[in-house]
């Protein structure tokens, strides 16, 4: 058995990249991907590579290109070098094309169409695996007229190829499982599986972590690589990412792609916990800050099989980041969440102090808004089991009693308030609950808020009095 040697972390320094197709967003599992190699390469004090695999022009759009480096910036994955465009690299992939030709290692093949559709139909006939029957491999006859040649690898015919996989472990795959892999097209333009390997060729790849989907492909590239006298590097193929109901993971599960997550109000910290955690553990912690991920993390301790998407713990782990990320941060991130609700956030409370009140009680960025707007402005209707509950006939008059106080009121903060509510529950000989329910159901529209105090010192005391005024109205209506 041949086993090759792998580009050990001793002596070259470790670089991997991420090479996603730009033909779509930055999906959840494109995202992993980035993340365990970005986390490699951070690990070992290596260099990330950002290329784009845009050689297939009818399928790559700028836009998708623009899709996956801003789903980068906002996961804060940052490369060390690139991003490498292939299509910017032609020139280099003929230069290679003609390299092999004169060295033997690759071919012209003149088969037309229809011997290849032939020997198919023949192979198939025989119950033998339809492939390549490498019959121009020795050829060094003259140009076939009419018939414009491809460019096949001259694979090697016995032996094995060894995948030392990181993940799975040896793969082995006899060479004469493989056919010869065509390089070029007729029309010249390099194919995917070559422009891949003189990629990693020539960046100095020393892993290459990727989706399993790739597996097939690996025994290939290595083989090329070394037809090229290249080092081989170490391979690490992820499994993929299913939904919850152990479907192939897609836009029926809800969000995949990592914009919409920050469209949603995630944080770009909680998605990276999440997806690190998706395949891959450390004892039963949970939440790992970006510096433990680096530390902590270990390609080698990457799970074989898929997993699956949860979205309910997606959302547990960014509520955990939104209570403990430093309000400042929050308040700033919620702006435009704010203000896609029709709300000026310097027009009211501070944010910040919305949001140490406000934290624990939303899952994402777009529900921390919904759930503080009545803050800022009027809510539309009250919640109607809040308001059966609480604005009955009986509320009027502790309400008309607070509305006389609080508008007199000198000082408006939490423990002048609070003794405000305080004394009307007193003085009616009400339970305090009788007064402060009412109250809360009037000026939030609902029956759960943050404490009564702070509840009312950050609305502000021209909204509080406004909006009592209109549960007075409701309850005269009633
Ligand atoms: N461009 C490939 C993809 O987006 C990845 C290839 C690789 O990582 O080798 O699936």
């Amino acid at each position: 058995m041949q086993r090759f040697p792998a580009a050990g972390p001793i002596a070259t320094m470790v670089k991997t990249r991420f090479a996603p197709s730009p033909t779509g967003f930055l999906h959840i599992g494109g995202a992993r991907t980035a993340l365990y190699s970005w986390l490699h390469a951070r690990r070992h004090g290596g260099q990330f590579v950002l290329r784009i695999e845009d050689t297939d022009l009818e399928r790559s759009t700028p836009e998708a290109v623009a899709a996956i480096l801003d789903g980068m910036a906002w996961l804060g994955l940052d490369h060390d070098e690139g991003p490498y465009f292939q299509t910017q690299r032609f020139g280099r992939y003929r230069e290679v094309i003609a390299q092999m030709l004169a060295a033997g290692t690759a071919y012209r093949c003149y088969c037309t169409k229809e011997e290849l559709d032939a020997l198919r139909a023949e192979q198939m006939a025989q119950k033998i695996k339809p492939r390549y029957d490498g019959r121009y491999r020795d050829y060094d006859g003259p140009p076939r007229p009419g018939v414009e040649p491809v460019i096949r690898f001259k694979n090697p015919l016995d032996g094995e190829v060894v995948i030392d996989d990181l993940v799975h472990g040896p793969i082995t795959i006899r060479n004469d499982e493989l056919d010869d892999l065509v390089i070029a097209r007729a029309d010249g333009t390099p194919t995917y599986n070559f422009c891949v390997v003189v990629d990693d060729m020539d960046m100095g790849i020393t892993h290459v972590i990727r989706g399993d989907d790739h597996i097939n492909n690996t025994p290939r590239q290595i083989n090329i690589l070394r037809a090229l006298g290249a080092t081989v590097p170490s391979y690490a193929h992820v499994a993929m990412i299913l939904g919850d109901d152990g479907q192939k993971l897609s836009k029926r599960h809800g969000a995949v792609s990592v914009l919409q997550y920050r469209d949603e109000g995630f944080l770009p910290g909680a998605v990276l916990n999440y997806l690190v955690r998706l395949g891959w553990s450390h004892g039963d912690q949970e939440v790992f800050t970006r510096e433990e991920m680096i530390r902590l993390f270990d390609i080698g301790d990457v799970n074989k099989a898929a997993s699956a998407f949860n979205t309910s713990k997606l959302l547990w782990l960014n509520q955990q980041y939104l209570m403990s990320t430093p309000p400042e941060q929050i308040a700033w991130l919620l702006r435009p969440f704010l203000s896609a609700l029709g709300i000026d956030p310097d027009s009211g409370p501070d944010p910040v102090e919305v949001v140490r009140e406000m934290a624990c009680r939303a899952q994402t960025l777009q529900e921390l808004a919904a759930q503080s707007a009545f803050f800022w402005q009027d809510f539309e209707a009250y919640d109607e089991k809040s308001a059966r509950q609480h604005l009955k006939p009986e509320a009027a008059q502790p309400l008309a009693c607070l509305r006389e106080r609080l508008a007199a009121l000198p000082a408006w903060e939490p423990a002048a308030l609070h003794e405000t509510v305080q004394a009307v529950a007193t003085e009616l000989e009400l339970k305090m609950g009788k007064v402060a329910q009412p109250l809360r159901v009037a000026v939030v529209g609902r029956a759960a808020s943050p404490g009564i105090d702070v509840t009312l010192a950050l609305t502000g005391r021209e909204a509080v009095l406004r909006r009592l005024d209109r549960a007075l109205a409701h309850l005269a209506a009633a």
